[in-house]
């Protein structure tokens, strides 16, 4: 099959490997879409360590074509979504409903569940970004991150509630739990900003600031309806502005979707006292911060959310009815599509910000 291999940090090529086949608890699937997604920036620049050959791609959807011994919640056939999250239902998290925090799901190891590697080519071993690695023909997942959704969803627009779409849904919607009437700044327009905000919007908050430093970017926040007010960051106070429109007290709610030097720092001292700030993407591999300590006394709460915090089972099949029904614009975010062929030139796309969401289509 024809695939997205990362060979080394900066050397992405797209090649034959070896037809892969399910072993127990796994499925494979036929790759109908994969979002392009900064995370894959991260190994392609080798930001984020993971062993090398590694397939690409974290946000597929697709069909199901053959199911390894043992797998019982999908069949040949279903179309589903491959989430970044894939609780085991049994451990301490799961049993708290923290599916995003299993504890038998390790990020990033490039190996399937049991520690064995199911990509080949030639029969030399390649390994498999977080349990799919989507940037092909077939991808060979663990039957506990695959999630069946109706068949009239379009794949290559639900594709991205594999991970960025949910992550900011669920930043909002989830984690969060933003309350109607509030107030909301965002920093970061991108596909998780975007739909921060759209999962904000959806529940209920009136004023909506997106922050960016690319002007594109904000433009798309205003012509979505998504955001009331956009700033500049490049050219403006971000803190003096929010502050300015939030009746000098700050945001009510705070989301750092760019996640570079400074941003949270930014999204603390834009929100008021005793406001939700909450860490949703990292533009670089590792960013650390210093807050002082009266942001806190001041009942600020800081946390952070990995893919939105969804329970993937519940919340998927919940986001596609929303957009089937008209209610959440999912489409609108989605701007470029790209074959396979393509992966290389997408990649280089978004990492240049010259689009928003990207998606494969095979
Ligand atoms: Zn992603
Ligand atoms: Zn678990």
């Amino acid at each position: 099959m024809k695939a997205v291999v990362c060979h080394a940090p900066g050397d992405v090529r797209v090649e034959e490997i070896d037809d892969p086949t399910p072993r127990a608890a796994e499925v494979k699937i036929k790759v109908v879409a994969v979002g392009v997604c900064h995370t894959d920036l991260n190994f392609t620049s080798g930001q984020v360590p993971v062993p090398y050959p590694i397939v690409l791609g974290h946000e597929a959807a697709g069909v199901v074509v053959e199911v390894g011994p043992g797998v019982s919640r999908v069949q040949v056939g279903d179309h589903v979504l491959c989430s970044i999250i894939g609780p085991c239902e049994h451990c301490f998290q799961c049993e708290h409903d923290d599916h995003a925090l299993c504890e038998n799901s390790p990020f990033f190891t490039g190996t399937m569940l049991d520690g064995t590697t199911r990509l080949s080519s030639n029969g030399s071993p390649i390994h498999t970004l977080h349990y799919q690695g989507s940037y092909a023909e077939y991808a060979v997942v663990p039957e506990r991150f695959v999630v069946p959704i109706r068949k009239d969803a379009p794949l290559d627009v639900v594709c991205g509630l594999a991970c960025g779409l949910s992550t900011g849904l669920g930043a909002a919607m989830v984690r969060a739990q933003v309350k109607p009437g509030s107030s909301v700044v965002v920093i970061g327009s991108g596909g998780v900003g975007l739909s921060t905000m759209m999962g904000a919007q959806f529940c209920g908050a009136t004023t909506i600031i997106a922050v960016d430093r690319l002007a594109n970017k904000l433009d798309k926040a205003r012509s979505l309806g998504l955001a009331t007010h956009t700033i500049d960051s490049s050219k403006s106070d971000t803190v003096a502005e929010v502050l300015a429109l939030t009746g000098g007290r700050g945001a009510d709610y705070g989301f750092d979707a760019a996640g570079a030097n400074g941003t949270l720092d930014l999204i603390v001292a834009a929100t008021r006292p005793g406001a939700t700030c909450v860490v949703i993407g990292r533009a670089l591999g590792l960013v650390e911060i210093t807050l002082n300590t009266t942001a806190l006394l001041r009942q600020r709460i800081v946390t952070g959310t990995y893919g939105g915090s969804i329970l993937p089972r519940r919340d998927l099949p919940i986001f596609v009815d929303l957009f089937m029904q008209g209610r959440l614009d999912l489409a609108g975010i989605l701007d470029t599509r790209y074959t396979l062929d393509e992966a290389p030139q997408a990649l280089d796309d978004l990492h240049h910000g010259r689009i928003t969401r990207g998606v494969i289509i095979l």
